[in-house]
Order: C-alpha cells, then structure tokens, then sequence
C-alpha cells in the first residue's frame, strides 16, 4: 500500500511543495509553473521543478532541457537542470511524442516513483505543474505529497472560471491550502495602434479570488513573446526588459 503513515516524511528535504493547477486545459499552467520556478531560481532559492502532467508532458521543452535524467548505481535518478532549476518530467521517461493511455493505478505507479526515486537534493520550493482538471494524477499528488499550497491558474473568461471554481472545490476537499488565484491571457496591448483589448475578457480572475475569499496572485497578459519564450525554452520572466516578465516576477514574488 502507498499511503502514508503520519510519522513517515514524504520529501523530507523539500520545504516548500507549490502545485500549480488549472480547471481547463490551454490556460497557460505548463507557462505559469515554469516562469514561477525560474522567477523562485532567479531571487536565489533552491528550486525543483516536477512535471506532472502525465499526459502531456511539456515543461522539457518549455526550458529547452538538453540532458535526461541521469541513473545511479542503486536506481535513482539525478535530474537535469537548467537555470538552476532542477527537472523531472513523464516526457524524459516516456518521450514527448508517445502518447500516454495508462489507467489509475498506472499513473499513481510512475508518478509516486518520480519522486521517490530521484535525488531531489535540498529545496526550498518544489513547484509542481499538475495535468489539468480533477483526475488521478491530482489525486495522487494530493494524498501523497504534503502540498503547502496551490496556485490556481485562469482566464478571464467565464468557461475558465467555471473550471477553476472544481479544482478549487477539489483543494478543499483535501485540505490543501489555495496560495491564490493568477490569471493569464489577460489584456492584449497592442503594438500596432497603442489600445488594450480584452481578448478572453477582463478581470475575471480577480472577481472570482474577491468571491472565493482568496488572494489574488496576478495577471499575466497576453503577449506573443511568451509563446516564443515557451516555444524556444527560455522563460519570459528571466527576461529583465520584458513588462511581462514584470508580471511574471510580481507573481512569482507573491507565490514565494
Ligand atoms: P496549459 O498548461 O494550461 O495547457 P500552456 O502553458 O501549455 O497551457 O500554454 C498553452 C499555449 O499558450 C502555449 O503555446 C503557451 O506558450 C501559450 N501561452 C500561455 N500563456 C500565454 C500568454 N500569456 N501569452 C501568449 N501565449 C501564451
């Protein structure tokens, strides 16, 4: 049995377990946690970044990792790094084009080894970036791992919120504390005629934190260099010209 006795630490060493979630797909949460981890890596902490996205593993090309896990001797893994944050995902172990059909148990098998058996080291924050909606990975995670808090990622738009309005029900229900509500794709300035537009709306991701009695984190608008950045592996936030790396650091900053 995997649970956990009450005496028995599950990463001892990891001070801090962020989950970064989401009710919806395509809202931005692979982009939230890997700018939170390198925004945490930048101000100077220890920080691990667990893909858990079973299903679609993307972190790695997120930050452009260029090495896999290594194997020891007595069959753990060392994590790769880059911008000294270090790594674990599915797609190191599965590939990132290998389609993943596993059931419950399956899930709950590869994720409870992905951090049991890797040298995670000394961290101050463990940011973990969940598969979206309210499955087994979540589940697992959550009755296995002391989470300290999660960051619930939305949109504006009402869909969106009507999504992150389950995912906070299910931190409820495990008692997880709820660090806060970011909203991505906020406001679009555009380049062209100088205007903001409200492309998935405004300022929903706030309304719901002011209803739900939660802080809100921040917003991250909607800029072209942040999918660049994702795409190319080099987080927005570490990009100290950047006003959406500013939102990035302010989020991160709240999140710490
Ligand atoms: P999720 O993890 O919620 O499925 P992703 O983080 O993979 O979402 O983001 C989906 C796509 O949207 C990616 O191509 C990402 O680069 C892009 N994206 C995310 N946030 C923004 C943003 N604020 N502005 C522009 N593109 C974004």
């Amino acid at each position: 049995d995997d649970d956990i006795s009450a005496d028995e630490q599950v990463l001892p060493n990891v001070k801090n377990i962020i989950a970064v979630a989401s009710g919806k797909g395509g809202v931005g949460k692979s982009t939230v946690a890997v700018n939170i981890a390198a925004g945490l890596a930048q101000m100077g902490a220890r920080v691990g970044l667990f893909d858990a996205d079973v299903y679609g593993p993307n972190v790695p090309r997120m930050v452009d990792a260029e090495e896999v896990p290594r194997a020891t001797e007595d069959e753990t893994m060392i994590p790769p790094e880059q911008f000294g944050v270090k790594l674990m995902s599915m797609a190191f172990l599965v590939g990132e084009d290998d389609p993943v059909i596993w059931r419950g148990p399956m899930v709950h098998k590869v994720l409870t080894q992905l951090w049991e058996d890797v040298e995670w080291g000394h961290l101050d924050y463990m940011v973990v970036d969940l598969p979206p909606g309210t499955g087994d990975a979540q589940l697992t995670l959550l009755q296995s791992v002391p989470v300290t808090g999660a960051v619930i990622v939305t949109t504006p738009q009402e869909v969106a919120i009507d999504d992150a309005r389950k995912g906070l029900r299910m931190f409820g229900k495990h008692d997880t504390p709820v660090l806060g509500i970011a909203e991505n794709m906020s406001t679009f300035k555009c380049p062209d005629c100088g205007g903001e537009h409200d492309i998935f709306g405004r300022g929903g991701g706030a309304k719901f934190a002011e209803t739900n009695d939660m802080p809100f984190l921040g917003s991250i608008p909607i800029d072209p260099s942040v999918r660049t950045g994702g795409d190319e592996g080099k987080p927005i936030v570490l990009d100290e010209d950047s006003d959406t790396g500013d939102a990035f650091r302010v989020l991160t900053e709240n999140v710490a």
